[in-house]
């Protein structure tokens, strides 16, 4: 894929200067806020009227830049104004999480304009399942129709532990010689960013969501499993290699549940969607009767049990209580330790609002210290279920420095 910037911005800083340049052109327009004049371009980059007249004209023949007017000046002289032609400019977002593939095309308003999802899917630490993975991408970009040159790169949020500075993804496809983002760098031809899922859930909390305005924030991504993404000083906490907020493998209780992380006691066996399903299938097995009773006790998925707690299935709201007083208490000890100013559940028990929400509360309340309990508020994200492809936009855009704030539409599929 021929992208603005092949390959990461190092290697285009030597291989090709000019579009170092107008990177940073685009970059300056976009801090800038308004629109700008070629003079103003040349002082910026530091480069004469010619090279400056030669790229702008370029940005302009790739549908980047557009003319909006003149500038006025008291010497008489108006200069043209150019400003960024916004939608022109993409990034490809990829999430991998257990059971799917979803790709997006994306804008750096972080709105997803095409969207596709694979859903027959099973996420192995394997060479054929890497292959899986990037010919859906390869099928979602050739149904892209967008043009290639305007994709500014490539973002991958994945499940499992991921350190973003060094490009490696130490829980899956982590058999090659290179990083997972090299690898994909150089398959796909276009600059690659990864991170661990939940962190993208956060950043998109963080650019578009609850914790936009907050400092200190502690998002919780609670689907089939439950991870963390912690804000702190307006910066999202990675650890030194990438291990920080794995919440779900906090030990908690006396309870001996042994966990896939092979230890026992982890609070993610009492918590998430998994465990959720365990323990419906044992209360339908004892035969307490629920609207999904019909169903048997085999084969029964927790968003299926989500779903019936919002159509008033007292057995599924009931375990569902049970599991927020637990998460609500673990998260007392949190709250505890970082006095956040706020606590957003993200993942799909998001909308399930106050069903969950209040025994989180009742939980915190009984572990967590009086004064940061009461400066930090809970609140379910509003962000939908695309929320965390969203957020692997973001990790492409604030790579560029070019993210932007704008009003979140509905996407086409691909
Ligand atoms: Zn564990």
């Amino acid at each position: 894929m021929k992208t603005i910037f092949n390959k990461h911005q190092d290697d285009a800083a030597t291989k090709n200067r000019n579009a170092q340049r107008k990177l940073r052109i685009i970059q300056a327009i976009s801090q800038q806020g308004e629109a700008i004049t070629i003079p103003e371009i040349c002082r910026k980059l530091d480069v004469s009227i010619p090279t400056g007249i030669k790229l702008v004209n370029e940005l302009q023949e790739e549908g980047l830049l557009k003319v909006v007017g003149k500038k006025e000046n008291q010497n008489g002289r108006k200069p043209l104004l150019y400003a960024l032609n916004n939608p022109n400019f993409f990034a490809i977002a990829v999430e991998v999480s257990i059971k799917r593939i979803s790709v997006a095309l994306i804008d750096p308003g972080l709105n997803v304009l095409k969207y596709r999802q694979k859903t027959d899917f099973k996420l192995e630490n394997t060479q054929e399942c890497l292959n899986e993975v990037m010919d859906f991408i390869s099928q979602c970009l050739e149904g892209c129709e967008v043009k290639e040159d305007t994709v500014l790169g490539m973002g991958l949020g994945i499940t499992g532990r991921v350190n973003t500075e060094s490009g490696k993804s130490i829980t899956y496809f982590n058999f090659m010689d290179r990083p997972l983002a090299t690898y994909l760098s150089d398959h796909f031809n276009t600059p690659v960013f990864i991170e661990n899922d939940t962190r993208c859930l956060g950043m998109a909390e963080k650019n578009l969501g609850h914790a936009m305005n907050a400092s200190n924030a502690v998002i919780i991504n609670l689907s089939r499993g439950l991870g963390t993404a912690l804000i702190v000083n307006d910066s999202l906490v990675s650890g030194s290699a990438g291990y920080a907020g794995e919440f779900g493998h906090m030990h908690f209780g006396n309870q001996e549940k042994i966990c896939l992380c092979g230890k026992v006691g982890c609070l993610g066996t009492l918590v998430g969607g998994h465990a959720l399903e365990e323990q419906f299938m044992q209360q339908l097995a004892e035969s307490q009767p629920s609207l999904l009773s019909g169903d048997g006790p085999e084969g029964i998925r927790y968003d299926q049990i989500l779903d019936a707690a919002l159509k008033g299935d007292q057995l599924s709201i009931r375990l569902i209580q049970q599991m927020g007083r637990t998460l609500g208490y673990a998260l007392g000890n949190i709250i505890n330790l970082l006095n956040p100013e706020l606590v957003v559940l993200g993942g799909k028990f998001a909308r399930l609002g106050n069903i969950i929400l209040d025994p989180m509360r009742s939980g915190m309340a009984e572990s967590a210290l009086i004064n940061p309990l009461k400066m930090c508020r809970i609140e379910a994200s509003a962000l939908g279920d695309l929320a965390l492809l969203k957020g692997v936009g973001a990790l492409v855009f604030e790579h560029f420095e070019l993210l932007q704030n704008r009003i979140v539409e509905n996407p086409v599929y691909f």
